[in-house]
């Protein structure tokens, strides 16, 4: 039987991306139907909106969707599509693994961690007041009426909301997966020491939570400037990181850095009623329809969503292609070369190509 689910090509490079991950999982038999819709730049263009809404009833009607990248312009017009989504199917948890790949530049070899950030709450959460507006002053009108510190009149507002609910959820998601994959310790990351309220309710909630776990999974926490400097130095410290969202955002794109680069990291977000797997990287735009950039994120994404599926098989096979197709270091793109100049590199297609035929071996 065929499994419906929903393809979100997206824009910049996202197209490219997506269709050499779709011919990667097509290439392993596993029987799919995907259902393209349009989002970013090309559902502005066609439907003057980069999320429309028959794109999100697809993903809640199917349960499994995998996209591409979708540009966010920075500090004016829409909201990022990729919030959005989070936030409308309640993806709660951003998966994001980070492990040495043999034959990459990996900055250190001895990465084998995944990182569980929170994804609908902290600074995300989309509660953002402009400098100068009404709400803003209101706020601040209140805010100093109330707090002996004083916020400028002159400030933009946004606000970090951090919940028992949101910290709970992620937490235990965390801790269940280190149970069920074998892994030995969870790490909470957090400023507690500045921020006693909100990150002070997260690590709360991981010590709650972590009293479940007594026995199974070691329990620790760290400061997220610290983790930073520990990570770069000694990455072999850390299996599982729970993180609020900004810091997640941040951190997962450091461990990302330390094993090779953007074009390699992978990752999902899920939530109770649906999962949307996606690369970390970005629409790098300035690469854009040029069959250029690597297309191993998204088809480590696409192998996470296997797993999710249950193909353990397919996803075994896959990820071995892959991993075979970058040791060999031939039919890889630019990134992947020791020297980025090097002529030898090839397109993104030709590299899902090379990655087709070693499953055929
Ligand atoms: P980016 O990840 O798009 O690109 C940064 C750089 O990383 C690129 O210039 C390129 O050198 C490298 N890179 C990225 N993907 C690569 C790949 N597959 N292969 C080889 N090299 C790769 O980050 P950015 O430039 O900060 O963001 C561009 C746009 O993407 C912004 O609008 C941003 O908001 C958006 N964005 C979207 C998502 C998402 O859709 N989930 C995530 C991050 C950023």
């Amino acid at each position: 039987m065929s499994v419906r689910i929903t393809l979100l090509p997206g824009d910049g490079i996202g197209p490219e991306v997506a269709l050499a991950m779709k011919k990667c999982i097509d290439a392993t038999g596993v029987k799919i139907t995907w259902d393209e819709e349009i989002v970013g730049a090309p559902a502005i263009e066609k439907f003057g909106t980069p999320l429309p809404q028959d794109a999100i009833d697809s993903i809640k009607k199917n349960k499994v969707a995998i996209k591409g990248p979708i540009e966010t312009p920075i500090g004016k017009g829409f909201r990022s599509v990729n919030v959005q989504l989070r936030q409308e199917l309640d993806l709660y948890a951003c998966v994001r693994p980070a492990k040495y790949i043999e034959g990459t530049k990996a900055v250190n070899t001895k990465v084998d961690l995944v990182i569980f950030r929170e994804n609908t709450e902290d600074l995300y959460s989309g509660v953002e007041f402009d400098v100068n507006s009404k709400e803003a002053s209101t706020l601040i009108g209140v805010i100093n009426g109330m707090s002996s510190r004083k916020v400028r009149e002159d400030s933009a507002i946004s606000i970090k909301p951090i919940s028992i609910f949101g910290s709970k959820r992620i937490i235990r998601y965390a801790f269940e997966y280190a149970v069920k994959n074998n892994r030995k310790k969870v790490t909470l990351v957090h400023k507690a020491n500045i921020m006693k309220f909100t990150d002070g309710l997260f690590l709360r909630m991981g010590q709650e939570i972590a009293r479940e776990y007594e026995g199974r999974v070691v329990f620790e926490d760290v400061i997220v400037d610290n983790l930073c400097m520990q990570l770069v130095q000694k990455p072999e410290q850390y299996d599982v990181l729970v993180l609020p969202n900004l810091y997640g955002d941040i951190v997962s794109d450091l461990c990302a850095g330390l094993v090779g680069g953007l074009g390699i990291a992978p990752g999902a977000n899920i939530g109770a009623e649906a999962a949307l797997f996606e690369p970390v990287h970005g629409s790098a735009p300035k690469h854009a329809g040029q069959n250029k950039v690597n297309p191993t994120a998204t088809i480590l994404s696409g192998i996470m969503m296997l797993r999710h599926l249950g193909e353990m098989k397919a996803a075994d096979r896959l990820e071995k292609a892959v991993f075979a197709v970058i040791k060999e270091g031939k039919d890889v793109t630019y990134d992947l070369k020791m020297d980025r100049n090097d002529p030898t590199a090839v397109g993104t297609q030709e590299m899902a190509e090379a990655i087709c035929r070693k499953l055929r071996v």
